[in-house]
């Protein structure tokens, strides 16, 4: 198959290119298109044969759901049956943006493989004005997971999808690299009390400022019961090489890296810029940085996935990753650091423990 590249010029109208990436999603092509978490692979959430594309293009797993992308608020009441007064609140206070809303879904409105046979659907209004505009020229639901091949970290440039997809996907709509760099949070908004299924854009604590107190996935999955979202029992965001995540002092890092190097290993860093300075006396590292030296975790969780990649264009057969702090976004960037490495940490003994 062809893969169209269409390049959005900032600054102009580019209505020519929305006007056709929107006749490929209408006649049931997939296209890949930015939001402002990471780029996105649409197609028609009302196909069935549309959507079978993503599944295909993607080796996703088939009982894993799609979260369904509007440009309109209203566009909603067509495949939803019900709004609670929380998830009202959501909308209102983070529409368009990175939360994704579970509801009951309205029978028949959508094809069943978007919602993997369940009776609800993940619901999203983007911010980014590209997938706006191209989700309001289709003017369709627009089935959209990340655009990557199953497994693999997620796209935060049009490259990283030509680099998984060219020759599966029938377009890309390039806009530049992302903004938020991590995926949408999941909330589960058909509980009395929500439920944080993946963490995301929008942090834990926002949420909590509108709607009072949720609960989050982490404890569901401790008290041992099924997890909600499907997505979370498959490994994800994976490079290459194995990825390990480092606690410690400065000292410790150079013993880790002696001990892999000693082991037969290329080590490969993914660190911001502080720690990177620490460990620059060593050698034969391939470094990758997540922040510049503010080391923001806004700034790490945008260059996170960028990074991840960078290691599969290296000779690395080790990745070691630093840990950031578990606030704000920093829950998004752990959740999937943890899965990128498989929960493998290695911590620095310390006394008394
Ligand atoms: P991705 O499309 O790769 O960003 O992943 C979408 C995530 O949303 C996955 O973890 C899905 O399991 C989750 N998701 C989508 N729709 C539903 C739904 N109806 N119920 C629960 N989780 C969902
Ligand atoms: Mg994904």
């Amino acid at each position: 198959m062809d893969t169209h590249f269409w390049k959005i010029e900032m600054g102009q109208a580019n209505t020519e290119i929305y006007q056709q990436a929107a006749e490929f999603l209408k006649k049931g092509e997939t296209v890949a298109f930015p939001t402002e978490t990471v780029y996105g692979l649409g197609a028609d959430a009302t196909s069935e044969q549309a959507v079978q594309k993503i599944y295909q293009a993607k080796g996703r797993p088939a009982d894993n759901p799609l979260i369904v992308h509007i440009a309109k608020k209203e566009q909603m009441h067509d495949f939803v049956t019900e709004i609670p007064q929380q998830a009202a609140q959501l909308i209102d206070a983070f529409w368009p943006g990175p939360l994704t809303i579970i509801l009951p879904v309205r029978s028949g409105a959508l094809a069943r493989n978007v919602t993997a046979g369940l009776q609800t659907v993940g619901v999203r209004m983007p911010s980014h004005p590209v997938s706006l505009a191209l989700l309001e020229a289709a003017y369709l639901p627009i089935a959209a997971p990340s655009a990557n091949r199953s497994g693999r970290p997620s796209p935060t440039s049009a490259a990283h999808v030509a680099e998984d997809l060219t020759g599966q996907i029938a377009g890309i709509v390039d806009g530049g690299e992302t903004g938020v760099g991590l995926e949408s949070t999941v909330i589960d908004c058909t509980t009395e009390v929500p439920t944080i299924l993946r963490p995301g854009g929008v942090s834990i604590e926002q949420i909590e400022q509108v709607i009072g107190q949720v609960h989050s996935a982490k404890r569901v999955l401790d008290s041992a019961e099924a997890p909600k979202a499907p997505g979370m029992k498959y490994t994800h965001y994976a490079p290459n090489a194995p990825v390990f995540i480092v606690e410690g002092s400065v000292e410790f890092w150079h013993e880790t890296i002696r001990k892999q190097q000693e082991a037969g290993e290329k080590v490969g860093l993914l660190v911001s810029e502080g720690l990177a300075d620490k460990l620059m006396d060593m050698d034969n590292l391939e470094i990758w940085l997540t922040t510049s030296r503010e080391k923001s975790l806004d700034q790490v969780a945008q260059q996170l996935y960028k990074g991840l990649r960078a290691f599969d264009h290296t000779d690395c057969s080790v990745i070691l990753a630093e840990s950031y702090e578990r606030t704000e976004i920093g829950e998004a960037i752990m959740n999937r650091l943890e899965k990128a490495a498989g929960s493998k940490y290695l911590r620095e003994a310390t006394e008394g423990r």
